[in-house]
């Protein structure tokens, strides 16, 4: 189980993050959180080399933000119970 978070990931929309922009890395799609969020959807992160549509994308597809980070993410059953607030992205 996975300690909930006051602040939303950007990329896969669970609660995991202590606040916003602290370069935390999600431990459910290891999205590094530099701040970015739905407003800067097509700049590619420097933090974590795409854009965070296409980490979402990712996440959405994969259950990870990255390819190379699909066996380092949370399963299923660890993040079940995590608060998600499921934010639409596909216009
Ligand atoms: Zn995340």
């Amino acid at each position: 189980m996975i300690a909930e978070g006051r602040a939303q990931c950007p990329c896969c929309d669970y609660y995991t993050l202590r606040d916003r922009g602290g370069n935390e890395v999600c431990p459910v799609c290891y999205w590094e959180d530099d701040g970015a969020d739905l407003e800067a959807l097509d700049e590619v992160s420097p933090a974590n080399h795409i854009t965070l549509r296409s980490a979402r994308k990712n996440f959405e597809r994969l259950g990870a933000s990255d390819q190379a980070a699909v066996s380092l993410v949370a399963s299923a059953e660890e993040r079940d119970g995590l608060r998600r607030e499921q934010r639409a992205t596909y216009f």
